[in-house]
């Protein structure tokens, strides 16, 4: 058998590296050695970020319509209401997905699964790496089906999307450095009967030697519970549900009943890492590359990233259209992005459950005391959904941006930003509504009718199809723009990547300018 990319492991990574091969048209075979997609709801927080993804593959009404959105963030200590905010709104105007949407792992794995089908490309279930070799030509990957038989599979490149043990970083030799967190954590998934709201309100009761938190999901009072084992608890075996069900009454002095149980689970938190995401053809993507706590829901959403951020690359490469170095650019954005992550993760996880005694006096005592004024600052309330949602992820610093406007507000390598404004019709446009096709787009802010760059169009034909120019008028739409970018003095042009982080920032208005940049920064050929 010979494909293009081989993708090991179908999870969210895998299904979403897949899905997104579908969009680029380049063959890939996935494989899986599961009997199909979870059972389990896993990770419950879908983000922004990752819904504007699913937004440009036709898929994101779907997924708010069979999730839940969280709309409210309350904070209890000893059964009392001691502050909250709103988290509904909290990126408004930054995002087309202002929130962040409830819906369980095996729905988004359902969601990009049928994706996937729907391109009349098949998951091979059911079937194990047995191992791979990388040669001059490509990579040759041996697979072994349940009934035993083993198949030989060739390819250009190999992803591994193989979980926390993934085979394949080991055998790549990467490191997967960190610690593993004493304590033993549970989750719940149940119907529950209690005093307070449902539908759409997170709840967060704090305690001096814990935490628990309350996660709304669709369904009849349905609720995901997530909280710690008290110290000393070791044996994940020997903890019985009952023993959860009263430990939490008791910490948390809320009358509740839990009925009608569905997923309980308990485990260990990891905050881990690999040393690279890239060998030669072989790469690694979510959390074959890191693992963190659940704190702030990210692992599902950073793996999807991954995907995304390699997939248009392997694109370009595999068509000829760029050289190989591009490939580079994923390990230097993503192990970054990567240890960020796991810092960010380590604090948010150290406020909730850091068992120290000014952690714990901090929770009951302090936080509770700042929150309500911190959560009603504007800047916090940007700073949280920068953060949590993953649309504060930038490349600024990385060999792909290049900047020639850095006052300004936005930075090359940041990701394009979300606003509306009036095109040359006096039609209301999104500038999140030209990335159906996954190429490089072309913003330009001005007022000139572009004749400089548009007759030269078609010198872009051999390496990029056609890019994409989209002309917002700076005299309809000032406010707007400089509200975002800051003031305006003259024209300038924003090259937009296919995965929407802006390349290239300038403002010298000329097709070299942007031929210069692909063939220097992003190794095009042909330009
Ligand atoms: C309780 C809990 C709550 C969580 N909450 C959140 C949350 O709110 N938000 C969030 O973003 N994340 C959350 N996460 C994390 C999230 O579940 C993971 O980050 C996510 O599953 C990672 O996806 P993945 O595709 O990278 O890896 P996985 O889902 O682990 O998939 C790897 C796949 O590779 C396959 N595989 C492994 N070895 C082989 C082999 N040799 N041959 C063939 N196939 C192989 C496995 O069968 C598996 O299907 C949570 C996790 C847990 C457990």
């Amino acid at each position: 058998m010979k494909t293009q990319v081989i993708i090991s492991g179908a999870g969210p990574t895998g299904l979403m590296m897949a899905a997104q091969l579908c969009r680029l048209g380049i063959d890939f075979v996935i494989f899986d050695k599961k009997e199909g997609i979870t059972t389990f709801s896993k990770a419950l927080g879908v983000q922004a970020r990752t819904l504007e993804i699913y937004d440009e593959m036709g898929i994101a009404e779907k997924a708010v319509n069979e999730g839940q959105i969280a709309t409210n963030f309350k904070i209890l200590i000893g059964g009392e209401l001691q502050g909250g905010f709103d988290v509904g709104s909290l990126g408004s105007k930054k995002s087309p997905f202002p929130y962040m949407l409830i819906l369980e792992q095996f729905k988004n794995e359902a969601l990009l699964q049928d994706y996937v089908l729907s391109y009349n490309k098949s998951i091979l279930w059911k079937h194990e790496l047995v191992d791979f070799e990388e040669n001059e030509n490509g990579v040759e990957v041996v697979l072994k089906s349940a009934e035993g038989q083993e198949i030989s599979i060739s390819a250009q490149y190999l992803v591994g999307c193989d979980g926390a043990s993934s085979p394949i970083r080991k055998k790549l030799g990467f490191t997967f450095e960190g610690e593993t967190f004493d304590q033993f954590f549970y989750v719940v998934d149940t119907a529950l009967e209690w005093a307070l709201t449902y539908n759409s309100d997170i709840h967060v009761c704090l305690a001096k030697n814990t935490f628990v938190a309350f996660f709304p999901m669709k369904g009849e009072k349905r609720m995901r519970i997530i909280g710690m084992l008290p110290e000393g608890k070791t044996d994940k075996d020997n903890v019985q549900f009952e023993e959860i069900e009263a430990m939490l009454k008791r910490e948390i002095d809320i009358p509740l009943k839990m009925t009608d149980l569905g997923w309980y689970s308990v485990y260990k938190v990891h905050t881990r890492m690999t040393n690279s995401f890239h060998k030669g053809r072989c790469f690694i993507a979510g959390d074959a590359a890191h693992i963190h706590s659940p704190a702030g829901g990210q692992g599902m959403n950073t793996g999807i990233q991954d995907a995304y951020n390699l997939a248009w690359k392997l694109g370009m490469v595999i068509k000829g259209f760029a050289n190989e170095t591009l490939l580079e650019t994923y390990n230097e954005e993503r192990l970054e992005n990567a240890k960020n992550l796991l810092k960010s993760t380590d604090a948010i996880f150290e406020a909730e459950a850091g068992s120290g005694w000014f952690t714990s006096f901090a929770r009951v005592h302090i936080f509770p005391l700042f929150a309500g004024f911190l959560f009603k600052r504007e800047f916090v309330k940007k700073a949280m959904f920068k953060l949590i949602s993953q649309t504060g992820i930038s490349y600024d610093k990385h060999s792909l941006s290049q900047d020639d406007m850095p006052d300004d507000k936005i930075n090359a390598g940041d990701r394009m930003p979300y606003f509306n404004f009036e095109d040359e019709n006096g039609q209301n446009q999104s500038s999140y509504g030209f990335n159906q096709d996954l190429q490089f787009r072309l913003f330009y802010f001005g007022n000139d009718n572009l004749q400089n760059i548009v007759s030269h169009n078609n010198s872009f034909n051999e390496t990029l199809q056609r890019l994409k120019i989209v002309k917002i008028d700076l005299d309809k739409n000032r406010s707007i723009i400089e509200e975002i970018f800051g003031e305006v003095n003259s024209p300038f042009i924003l090259l937009v990547r296919p995965d929407n982080y802006i390349a290239l920032q300038t403002s010298d208005i000329s097709v070299n300018k942007i031929k210069e940049y692909l063939i220097e920064k992003v190794g095009i050929v042909h330009a």
